[in-house]
């Protein structure tokens, strides 16, 4: 049984279609790439998933229940978490206290979170930096950070939202180590990625959107050969 299914995603702002009819299921452990130019609507299907918004059509399951209509903490609570694409870390907390708000969703044991909070900065490889003020971060320290904070709430499912997106070149290596090593873990991944190198790489599946609707679904081979990806998004620049 799929651990998510997305049934018949339909989200619209105004005239705006920013998601249609999208389906596509994630199973237990599996790495599924999500990819599609600017404004393909990506970011709006995690916030469909995660219930910061409400579609206007279709149905989101979780283990084959419903969860459409709950609250993002509740379907936290529930083991899905994520990352947000524009980083907004508390500058003037330290770095385990923005990773603990994380961790408070799970638990309202300060010592409790607090340890899950070191874990998780221990996974991403922040340790060091734990009792740093957020705002003396790099970008990539940051990204860390958000990482951090989504695996503090313990999940079973983590959507990454272009977690190498807006890091310098010499930093992304190691962030997709880290993701490697997540889902080598056990942890089911749904990841964002506009870096083709590194979705081919690491994605066991593939959505591809443009305009809000799946253009194409499968292995990262079958993507790369796809006609319609390569119209809608790799261009001129892949097929060469
Ligand atoms: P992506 O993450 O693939 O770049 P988004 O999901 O952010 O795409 O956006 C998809 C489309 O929906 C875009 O046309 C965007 O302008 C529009 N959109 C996203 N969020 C909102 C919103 N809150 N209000 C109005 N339009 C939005
Ligand atoms: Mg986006």
């Amino acid at each position: 049984m799929s651990l998510l299914a997305v049934a018949g995603l339909t989200k619209r702002f105004g005239g705006v279609v920013a998601n249609r009819d999208v389906s596509f299921d994630v199973r237990p452990g599996e790495l599924v790439g999500v990819i599609g130019p600017n404004g393909a609507g990506k970011s709006t299907l995690f916030d469909l998933i995660t219930g910061v918004l409400r579609p206007d059509a279709g149905d989101v399951r979780l283990d084959g229940r419903s969860i459409l209509g709950q609250r993002p903490d509740e379907i936290a609570c529930l083991g899905v978490a994520r990352t947000f694409q524009k980083l907004r870390p508390f500058p003037e907390m330290t770095v385990v206290e923005n990773v603990m708000i994380g961790a408070f969703q799970k638990t309202s044991d300060v010592a409790a979170a607090r340890a899950a909070s070191l874990r998780a900065l221990e996974a991403v490889g922040l340790a060091d930096r734990a009792e740093a003020y957020a705002r003396a971060l790099s970008t990539g320290q940051r990204k860390r950070l958000e990482l951090a904070r989504a695996l503090a709430t313990g999940p079973r499912l983590l959507l990454l939202d272009e977690v190498t997106g807006g890091v310098d070149q010499a930093t992304v290596p190691a962030l997709v180590r880290l993701v490697r090593e997540l889902h080598a873990r056990g942890l089911a991944l749904i990841v964002i990625e506009h870096n083709m190198r590194v979705i081919m790489e690491i994605a066991e599946r593939i959505v591809a959107l443009q305009l809000g609707e799946v253009i194409a679904r499968g292995t990262p081979s079958e993507i790369m050969q796809d006609r319609r990806v390569i119209d809608a998004y790799l261009g001129e620049a892949w097929r060469a």
